[in-house]
């Protein structure tokens, strides 16, 4: 195999646990959306059926995939959907898949396909994206107060601004919001019981009190925090930081060994230029794999436990690296793009620095196809 991804069962189960511990009297929703952040959503409903409380998708077609794997536990689409694709909730197979509404419209869509399917109304406290507030949101909960024979089961919403600060004077106000926004739907509900949950990774590691009745956990969930201001809000609240592991590594192989003269160019642009007699060793993954093109010249691979830096531009499907430190280095041996070997590691982390986004972005957007081993 030239590419694959090595998902590491006991740092999931560990960082569940993390979870457990810091959240016993909240339900626990394993948020696997988007190929479960890059980790593979076969390989991780696998790991974690039996785990997880809820699991979080953004679509139906995610939540029937995992329905293959797991046919109990409860599962949420928090996505928008075409109301078109609703007729799939009343086949067998979707029992248990609920859906996050935004809109009376919506919910009487839902109504009119699939009567029998549970819902969760969406609040705007001030993320501005789904989710009513204000007038149209009474007007809601008065038409669901007027039907009380509707099965809806939850009350939501979603920070905006945990994660990118130390102060949480946003959140705060959010959560008053959302908790104004629960005293109203508990009115309308009558003697239903709603489920109310706001917080994802970074709120229910520093907002104990946004845990509310369930946390859903995404991020924290594949062993990375949320951001360097969540973990240092986390080191102020806590003696002993939550033990995060990292459950991803990605691994290639050299393909091909170049050695090539001072003053060489390396790839295309002519970008990158050696200066001594160098080593280029040629790895099978770029962008199109997931490998971001700004990490071109900039990012490090890992070959026999040392740092090989890129050279040049990183191209569709292909990588080069400067190899010429390392002793014996051999075609097929093994490289890291993130992950350890020996004593050294490339962290999504790392990377995200390097192309100056989010470790969110770099593993989620490592390409499906990448076979996806339990190890
Ligand atoms: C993705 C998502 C989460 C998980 O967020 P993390 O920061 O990855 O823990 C929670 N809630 C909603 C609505 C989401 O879309």
């Amino acid at each position: 195999m030239l590419n694959w991804i090595e998902i590491n069962k006991n740092a999931y189960l560990n960082n569940v646990s993390v979870f457990r511990k810091l959240h016993p009297d909240s339900l626990f929703m394993a948020v696997i959306k988007s190929n479960a952040y890059g980790h593979g959503l076969k390989e991780s409903a696998e790991i974690l059926r039996g785990q997880a409380d809820w699991f979080g998708v953004n679509s139906i077609a995610e939540a029937l995939i995992l329905r293959d794997f797991d046919q109990k536990t409860p599962i949420l689409v928090m996505g928008m959907e075409d109301p078109l694709h609703y007729s799939l909730l009343k086949e067998k197979k979707s029992q248990g898949i609920r859906l996050v509404l935004s809109t009376k419209d919506s919910v009487e869509d839902l109504l009119k396909t699939s009567p029998e399917t549970p819902f969760h109304i969406k609040v705007d406290t001030g993320m501005s994206r789904l989710g009513l507030h204000g007038r149209e949101l009474e007007d809601l909960f008065q038409y669901l107060k007027n039907n009380p024979d509707l099965p809806w089961e939850g009350l939501m919403s979603h920070f905006a601004n945990v994660e990118d600060v130390t102060d949480q004077n946003f959140a705060q106000e959010q959560l008053r919001r959302f908790l104004e926004a629960k005293k109203l739907a508990m009115e309308s509900a009558g003697n239903r019981n709603i489920i109310s949950h706001i917080a994802a990774s970074a709120a229910a590691i520093i907002l104990p009190e946004s845990r509310m009745d369930m946390c859903r956990i995404g991020i924290s969930l594949y062993g990375f925090w949320p951001s360097r201001q969540t973990r240092i809000s986390a080191s102020s609240l806590y003696k002993n930081l939550p033990e995060l592991m990292p459950v991803l590594s990605w691994k290639s192989r050299i393909v091909h060994l170049n050695q090539i003269p001072a003053n060489s160019f390396v790839g295309y642009g002519c970008t990158e230029r050696v200066f001594r007699d160098t080593l280029v060793a040629v790895i099978p993954a770029g962008y199109f794999e997931g490998y971001d093109r700004s990490l071109s010249s900039r990012s490090h691979i890992l070959v026999k436990g040392m740092r090989a830096r890129i050279l040049g531009r990183v191209c569709m499907n292909m990588i080069m690296a400067d190899v010429s430190h390392i002793d014996g280095v051999k075609h097929g041996d093994e490289a890291v793009l993130i992950g350890r070997q020996n004593e050294e590691e490339i962290s999504a982390d790392e990377l995200a620095d390097h192309a100056r986004t989010i470790n969110y972005e770099i593993v989620s957007r490592i390409q499906c196809d990448i076979p996806r081993k339990i190890v």
